[in-house]
């Protein structure tokens, strides 16, 4: 597949995302990260956007609940280029109801290379990377061929 580089900036959009089990401990984290946190964009699913800007006294830009569409929002905002990372504390212990969508959002970051974190230890390296405050050109797939052969 051809590929081809995309630019993210020194400041970055931001997704978060927690289960309910998993809640107190991206809330923990992002007190700790707090100050990191307030350079970049945030967004996240509904219940978690919620709690972290009333607990952080932050803007973020919350989409819907994830059980209602929220993590397939963030991944369509992924497939656009409209998010640079994502911080997503998932629960290996539970089933979810939208088992099917938390395993769409991962597979489609993985398709647009964006990093991401899924537990608070992965979560400290990626904000203790220079990467976090600087551009970085991430390689993405590049359909402009494909698309012109369609036309
Ligand atoms: P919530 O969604 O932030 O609305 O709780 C998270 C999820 O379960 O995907």
């Amino acid at each position: 597949m051809q590929t081809t580089l995309v630019e993210m900036g020194a400041s970055k959009k931001l997704a978060l995302v927690a289960h309910d089990n998993r809640k107190p401990d991206l809330l923990a984290w992002a007190d700790k990260q707090k100050a990191a946190l307030s350079e970049h964009q945030l967004y996240a699913t509904g219940t978690t956007g919620h709690m972290l800007s009333r607990q952080l006294g932050l803007p973020v830009h919350s989409l819907l609940s994830g059980p209602m569409g929220g993590d397939q929002q963030l991944g369509a905002r992924i497939a656009e280029g409209e998010i640079d990372l994502l911080i997503f504390f998932w629960d290996p212990l539970d089933a979810q109801p939208h088992d099917p969508d938390v395993k769409a959002l991962l597979r489609i970051a993985a398709v647009w290379n964006i990093p991401v974190a899924c537990n608070e230890a992965s979560a400290d390296f990626i904000f203790g990377s220079g990467y976090l405050n600087q551009p970085y050109q991430r390689r993405v797939p590049d359909y402009s061929d494909y698309l012109q052969k369609r036309t």
